[in-house]
């Protein structure tokens, strides 16, 4: 008797998302899940797909994002769903855009502009957030981390300058546990930021606690990413530890000329820190970061280009050089003129990026920041360019690494516990995608190009993408962690 299925992949090299060398077969999906891997030649379904010996792999999982608005306001999430993710953990760096409301009272401290305007922060908690995407889903599935420079905005009524007071803190502690019974993941720290920077560890830690009687994690921009790197790893694992907590290392990274080669010891660090603790950090492929422009953060940089200001918009796209030759100005002196902004510095060094990629602990992140014209170039091109540049093209790591990386391992760390791997039972979260032209195609110059080599992309059992193009589904969900 035939097997019956909704969706067929046949014809393809299934790369399962656990490191495991791929091999050929197809996948059969029924409903929401797979329901076969492997021989699929007896399987009926009403949509066939011929892989045409193209891979098959679990569906990206970009573990760095900020895409808690454009969630909701752009659903469709085309600079993802072209790069084949499917699902995306936002909230991240200190900064989620619930729970949060703004005051007239007091400007939002740096960096929370990064996800809207004052009038775009509307949801006084993560309840009415969660509400709203499932009232109108995206068309990829969203996990959601609670921000610490945004409960201590609102906690401390914008007065950031400042360690939060005991009264403070059990507000935020409130919100943790509320925002936690709603469904969020963990808490996100941005220490670096104006809005986080004068937060005691002893501060972060009892947010962490809060998240850890939930089984939440804790994601951290850290403090210092340049001289200070390893006494900042120090900090998150202290912070670890006092929840109780599985830590994740933001975008790791060593910025600054002097600093450069310094992931070696921070990587090393880390390891040892592995024995005792959980410890894990994601990376994005390119030298460059991007974030909110700070005049203390351009010396840093090698050069530094504007993605936007609202006081001069026809700077984006400009180097903060170029502005301060044609201004008559030093380029800090720019910079406070454009300032409110947001700026890519480079800042990193090539062979710090690959280690840290290749690193075994490491994930995926992109770290995109949606909503200018012309943004960090890693938002609309990070997984394929970790598949076609640094996999296919500069062999760091063999394919099924690269995809392991952006799959299985990250839904072990987060605790997705149905996701990340192609096996029978799992949500059918897929990507098909051509091994040999997959690429990134978005640069600096041209940032918002779309990625060459993805064919399909399936979203609990549902096609957003097909031969190129988007369809109008929305199946996307919200991610709860499973294992705590
Ligand atoms: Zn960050």
């Amino acid at each position: 008797m035939a097997v019956r299925a909704d969706i067929v992949i046949d014809n393809a090299t299934i790369i399962d998302g656990t490191g495991s060398p791929g091999v050929p077969g197809g996948i059969a999906v029924a409903g929401d899940r797979i329901s076969v891997v492997g021989d699929v030649s007896g399987v009926e379904a009403r949509h066939r797909i011929d892989a045409g010996g193209h891979v098959v792999a679990p569906g990206f999982i970009d573990c760095h994002t900020h895409d808690d608005r454009m969630l909701l306001d752009e659903p469709g999430m085309t600079c993802k769903v072209t790069q084949g993710v499917t699902t995306v953990v936002a909230g991240n760096c200190g900064v989620s855009l619930a729970p949060f409301l703004p005051s007239d009272d007091w400007d939002m401290p740096v960096p929370m502009a990064l996800l809207g305007e004052k009038k775009q922060y509307k949801f006084p908690s993560f309840r009415d957030y969660a509400k709203a995407f499932e009232r109108a889903p995206a068309a990829i599935n969203a996990a959601m981390l609670c921000g610490h420079n945004t409960l201590r905005a609102e906690a401390m009524q914008g007065d950031v300058k400042r360690p939060a007071t005991e009264i403070e803190i059990a507000r935020m502690q409130q919100k943790v546990r509320e925002t936690m019974e709603a469904g969020a993941i963990g808490i996100s720290s941005g220490l670096m930021y104006p809005a986080g920077f004068d937060a005691p560890t002893s501060e972060v830690a009892a947010l962490a606690e809060a998240a850890g009687k939930y089984g939440g994690l804790y994601a951290t921009h850290l403090r210092d990413e340049a001289e200070k790197l390893v006494q900042s790893i120090e900090e998150a694992a202290e912070i670890g530890r006092a929840g109780q907590v599985a830590v994740v290392l933001s975008h790791h990274k060593i910025t600054g000329r002097n600093n450069w080669g310094g992931t070696k010891l921070s990587l090393e660090r880390i390891e040892q820190l592995a024995e005792g603790q959980t410890i894990h950090f994601d990376v994005y492929p390119y030298v460059a970061s991007a974030t909110a422009l700070m005049v203390e953060r351009i010396s840093v940089a090698e050069k530094v280009l504007i993605v936007a200001s609202d006081k001069h918009p026809r700077t984006a796209g400009w180097y903060l050089h170029d502005i301060a030759e044609e201004w008559g100005m030093t380029q800090a002196e720019a910079a406070e003129e454009l300032i409110p902004a947001q700026a890519i510095y480079f800042a990193m060094h090539e062979d710090d990026v690959r280690r840290v990629l290749a690193h075994p602990r490491a994930m995926v992140g992109s770290d995109g920041i949606p909503g200018t014209d012309a943004p960090h170039p890693r938002l609309w091109g990070t997984f394929p360019r970790v598949l076609g540049y640094y996999s296919r093209q500069e062999k760091l790591f063999p394919l099924e690494t690269a995809v392991h990386k952006m799959t299985g391992h990250t839904a072990s760390v987060f605790g997705f516990r149905d996701r990340g791997v192609l096996r029978p039972g799992a949500v059918a979260d897929i990507t098909v995608f051509d091994p040999e032209t997959v690429l990134d195609r978005a640069t600096f110059e041209k940032p918002t190009t779309p990625s060459d080599g993805i064919d399909h992309v399936i979203v609990g059992g549902e096609v957003v993408f097909e031969d190129g193009k988007q369809t109008a589904a929305r199946p996307g969900r919200l991610v709860r962690r499973d294992a705590a």
